[in-house]
């Protein structure tokens, strides 16, 4: 394949969610299997409703996905571009002025219903005389402008889905410029997928209607297709669409609660697959795995308690140099050892704060029999203390004081961090050190 270029083209009117997420993560993974290049194209022509701050939310949280963009473009600064392209569709007859109200195209649906017909724009304005449309314009009437659709079938091979079509006779010449001359999505997408070269459409399956549509305005205006692929679109655990005001599930939501990043990527792109949905330690291990041909067809359902375990599982897995930064900014010490320590016990990195604070104390240690821990202190060894001084010296207890099992182990993890849970004893212990471990085995705090 040659180097493709993707693109992902949010409107700025709202953060991100998971859903929308997907579509991004699908075009990032493909182009990075492909040594591709990704276009982030903001698709603002609706200028009511697009917002700066939204625009700046979705790069920032793409940036937290860890998808940086190589080219970033803004539609609303192309105006002149889709001017041009509407011009051409004009002069060749494949764009035609409409006049009727949102109220005139209702009844004429209510009518078709009544009469068992499919609701299809009637192409009523087709045949308007110049003398009808002068007398529109006279009672201050603007045009909207439609595309004539050809009536027939429109077919693609599907990067998801495989052989598709879409018949153009069942569908009503889209409407592609409104009466205050502003762009509707379907046209300016076309021109930008045009004039930047995209050579793959990758986005969910509730535009697969559109690619029929779009394809013939490629045509229209003397362009070849790219390739497009339509992913499923995820769902709640019970089956509704998720919608831009699920603020918990937008990514800054998921970011703010503790979410790692590299799950929700890892989730938002294998769920409903064939493969199970596994940890993974970077993007582009992900995109090795990611395979638009197996994402399934049917919906997908989100969970949100698969979300948390695979984010848990994921930090599991982190090699040090994954979070060293993180654990920096969280103002916490112990580089690697403390890292491994603690990482399994983790259901969201800042948890470890937690166990930072038992390591470097102060810890209010819980003592239940003063003797067994007294005995113990006796026995600890000589610093160095590295990975196998937990056991030499646990079973030198165990030989002192006859306990085993729970009984040693816990009244000893009791002492040492003050709680009955926690990391591996024999890795936290050279991290405690021998001082603070002596001064909890006595009961002060340390
Ligand atoms: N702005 C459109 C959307 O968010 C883009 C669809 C496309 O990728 O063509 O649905």
């Amino acid at each position: 394949m040659t180097s493709p270029l993707v693109r992902f083209a949010p409107s700025p009117t709202g953060y991100l969610h998971i859903g929308n997420a997907r579509p991004a993560l699908f075009n990032w993974l493909f182009a990075r299997r492909h040594g591709g290049r990704f276009l982030l194209r903001y698709d603002d022509t609706d200028i009511a409703r697009s917002k700066l701050e939204y625009a700046e939310a979705i790069a920032e949280d793409l940036g937290w996905l860890g998808i940086v963009p190589d080219l970033v473009i803004k539609q609303s600064e192309r105006l002149a571009i889709y001017d041009a392209a509407a011009e051409r569709l004009r002069r060749a007859g494949r764009l035609y002025a409409c006049y009727e109200t949102a109220d005139e195209l209702d009844r004429r649906r209510k009518r078709q219903l009544a009469r068992g017909l499919p609701p299809i724009y009637d192409r009523a304005a087709l045949k308007l005389t110049a003398e009808q449309k002068a007398a529109f314009e006279a009672e201050g009437r603007k045009p909207h402008w439609r595309f004539l659709l050809e009536p027939r079938e429109v077919t693609w091979d599907d990067l998801v889905r495989g052989a598709s079509h879409v018949d153009c006779a069942s569908l009503s010449d889209p409407v592609l410029v409104r009466e205050d001359g502003s762009y509707l999505y379907t046209l300016p997408s076309v021109v930008d997928d045009i004039e930047t070269g995209v050579t793959h459409v990758i986005r969910g399956e509730d535009h697969v209607t559109n690619t029929a549509v779009q394809a013939q305005i490629f045509e229209a205006l003397g362009a070849s297709l790219p390739a497009f692929g339509h992913h499923n679109l995820l769902t709640t655990a019970s089956g509704e669409g998720l919608s831009k005001r699920l603020g918990h599930l937008s990514l800054r939501g998921l970011r703010e609660s503790g979410v790692e990043a590299l799950a929700v990527a890892a989730l938002a792109t294998m769920v409903g697959t064939s493969d199970a949905v596994r940890p993974v330690s970077s993007l582009d291990e992900l995109a090795g795995l990611v395979e638009l041909a197996h994402v399934s067809r049917a919906p997908a359902k989100f969970d949100e308690h698969e979300l948390a375990a695979l984010s848990a599982r994921t930090l599991h897995h982190f090699p040090f140099a994954a979070v060293a930064d993180r654990l920096t900014a969280l103002d916490l010490g112990g580089g690697e050892p403390f890292w491994l320590a603690v990482r399994g016990n983790l259901a969201k990195l800042d948890e470890a704060t937690l166990w930072w604070q038992v390591v470097q104390g102060p810890a209010t240690p819980v003592i239940a029999d003063q003797s067994f821990a007294a005995t113990a202190a006796g026995l600890l060894p000589q610093e160095p203390f590295d990975a196998t001084t937990w056991k030499s010296w646990t079973q030198a207890v165990a030989a002192a004081t006859g306990a085993k099992g729970k009984a040693l182990f816990m009244p000893l993890r009791q002492a040492l961090t003050g709680l009955d849970h926690g990391p591996e004893l024999a890795a936290l212990l050279p991290l405690i050190g021998r001082e603070k471990a002596l001064k909890r085995l006595a009961g002060e705090s340390a």
